[in-house]
C-alpha cells in the first residue's frame, strides 16, 4: 500500500495492516483489560518484552495497536503510541524523556493548555526558553550546553504564526537535538513533518483526525529519523538491540503505563472511522477557510485577518512552500475597535460559538476572554493575541451559507 495515495491507504488500512480472521472490514473493539497466556513462561516473556502481546490494557490493547499501526503508516513513521487526549500525548513525551536541570527550546506561540503544561514542567525544574519560532535566529540564540529538545507547533493558533520548520530541522540535526512537532493543525496530508527532519510528531486526534467532535484522543509518532543513542535519558531497561525503538518504548512505559492516560478501545475504533474522511474534510475546510478569510479581509468592519493563505501574512511564502497551497482551516480576525465582539458573535446563527477546532462545523470563539484568559494581558501580547480577537475554525459546510451568516451578523452591529 506504500505507493498508493493517502485516502486509498487509509480506507484499506484496516484490512492490510490489521487483517482479521473473519474478514471484518474494521478492526474489532476489544474491551478486555486482562490477557491470558498458555503458560506462565509465555506471560513472563510478554512482560519482559521478549514476546509481542498485551498484559494489561492500560499499557496496550489490540484496538490501540490497530489504530497505532494506521497512524504510523500515514506519517511514514516507525511506530506510534496513542493516548486518551492530545494533552496526554504532549505531557507524556516531556515527562517521560526529560530530567530536572535539563533545557528545552519551546515556541512562544502555543496552544494555551500546552503553554500551561510547560509552566508546570518548569515547576519540576526543567528549564525552558520560549522563543519566536518564526525567526531561526531566536531559536539558535537559545541553545545551551544542556539543551535536549526543540518543540513547536506548525501553524500556531489563534494568530497563525508559521514556524520556520525546515530551518529548525537543520539546526536540530546539527546539534543532535530531539525535534518535536505538534502537527495537530497540519496532519500529514497537508504537511510531511519528516521532510523537515522532525523526530517525533504529536497530534490531537480529537481535531482533524476524528473530525466530528464526538471523541478525544492523542498520538505520538516516531519518524525514525532521530538516533536515540544520542539521547542520554533512556533507561537501561529500554535500551534494546533496536536503537530506533528506544524513544517510543520509554514514552510507552513511562508516559502511558505509569501516567495512565490510555485511549479507550471504543474511542480508538471511533477515531479510525472519522479518519477515513480526513483528507476530504481537510481539503474542503481549507478551501472554505481561504474563501472566508478573503471575504473578511475585504470587509470594512474587520481590522485584521490572520491567515497564512492571505498574501500579506508575514509567513505566507514559507506556508505556501510547506503546506502545498492548503493553509488549513483556522484563522483569526480583529474587528474594528468600535464593534463589540461578543455582540457580533451573539448574532451568528449557523456558526457555533464554542471552543474546539478541526470540526465539520464552523466554530467561532473570542480567545482573550476564554482559552487565553488565564495567560493574562502581558503574555497574550507576547503571543500576538489582541483583546478583541475572534478565532474561527472553518468547517465543511456549503460556504455561501457561512458567508451569509457572517453578513447578517455584521449588518446588526
Ligand atoms: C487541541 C490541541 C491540543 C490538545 O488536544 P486535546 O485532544 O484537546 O487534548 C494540542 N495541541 C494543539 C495544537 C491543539 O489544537
Amino acid at each position: 500500500m506504500k505507493n498508493k495515495g493517502f485516502t486509498t491507504r487509509l480506507v484499506h488500512s484496516d484490512r492490510t495492516l490489521n487483517p482479521s480472521s473473519d474478514g471484518a472490514i474494521h478492526f474489532p473493539t476489544s474491551n478486555s483489560v486482562l490477557f491470558e497466556y498458555k503458560d506462565v513462561n509465555e506471560l513472563v516473556a510478554v512482560f519482559q518484552g521478549k514476546k509481542v502481546g498485551h498484559v494489561y490494557s492500560r499499557s496496550s490493547s489490540s484496538s490501540n495497536t490497530a489504530l497505532q499501526n494506521i497512524l504510523a503508516e500515514l506519517e511514514n513513521g516507525i511506530g506510534a503510541v496513542t493516548f486518551a487526549t492530545g494533552m496526554a500525548a504532549i505531557s507524556a513525551v516531556f515527562l517521560s524523556l526529560l530530567k530536572q536541570e535539563q533545557h528545552i527550546i519551546v515556541s512562544r506561540y502555543l496552544f494555551g493548555n500546552t503553554r500551561s503544561f510547560f509552566e508546570t514542567l518548569q515547576n519540576f525544574g526543567v528549564n525552558i526558553s520560549f522563543v519566536d519560532v518564526t525567526d531561526i535566529n531566536s531559536v539558535v540564540k537559545a541553545l545551551q550546553p544542556n539543551t535536549k529538545m526543540v518543540f513547536t507547533e506548525t501553524i500556531a493558533n489563534p494568530v497563525t504564526q508559521v514556524a520556520d520548520l525546515a530551518a529548525i530541522g537543520k539546526f536540530c540535526a546539527k546539534h543532535k537535538l530531539l525535534y518535536v512537532i505538534d502537527n495537530t493543525m497540519t496532519p500529514s496530508i497537508l504537511f510531511d513533518a519528516k521532510s523537515v527532519n522532525a523526530s517525533l510528531t504529536i497530534s490531537s486526534l480529537t481535531k482533524y483526525f476524528a473530525g466530528h467532535g464526538n471523541v478525544l484522543g492523542g498520538v505520538v509518532v516516531d519518524t525514525g529519523l532521530y538516533d536515540w543513542s544520542n539521547f542520554d535519558n533512556i533507561s537501561t531497561h529500554y535500551k534494546t538491540s533496536d536503537t530506533a525503538q528506544w524513544g517510543l518504548t520509554q514514552i510507552k512505559k513511562k508516559g502511558l503505563r505509569d501516567l495512565g492516560a490510555t485511549l479507550s478501545p471504543k474511542a480508538a475504533s471511533e477515531i479510525s472511522i472519522g479518519l477515513e474522511t480526513m483528507a476530504l474534510r481537510i481539503e474542503r475546510s481549507g478551501k472554505n477557510a481561504l474563501r472566508l478569510a478573503t471575504y473578511l479581509h475585504a470587509h470594512d468592519k474587520v481590522k485584521n485577518v490572520y491567515y497564512p493563505g492571505i498574501s500579506d501574512h508575514p509567513q505566507h511564502y514559507i506556508a505556501r512552500e510547506l503546506f502545498g497551497g492548503n493553509y488549513g482551516g483556522i484563522f483569526s480576525i480583529d474587528l474594528e475597535d468600535n464593534i463589540d465582539g461578543h455582540e457580533f458573535l451573539n448574532h451568528l446563527n449557523t456558526i457555533i460559538c464554542a471552543t474546539h477546532l478541526g470540526d465539520t462545523r464552523t466554530l467561532a470563539l473570542p480567545v482573550a476572554t476564554t482559552i487565553f484568559y488565564e495567560n493574562g494581558h502581558e503574555q497574550r501580547e507576547l503571543m500576538g493575541i489582541n483583546d478583541n480577537m475572534i478565532r474561527f475554525s472553518v468547517g465543511i459546510e456549503d460556504i455561501d451559507d457561512i458567508v451569509e451568516d457572517l453578513e447578517q451578523a455584521f449588518n446588526k452591529v
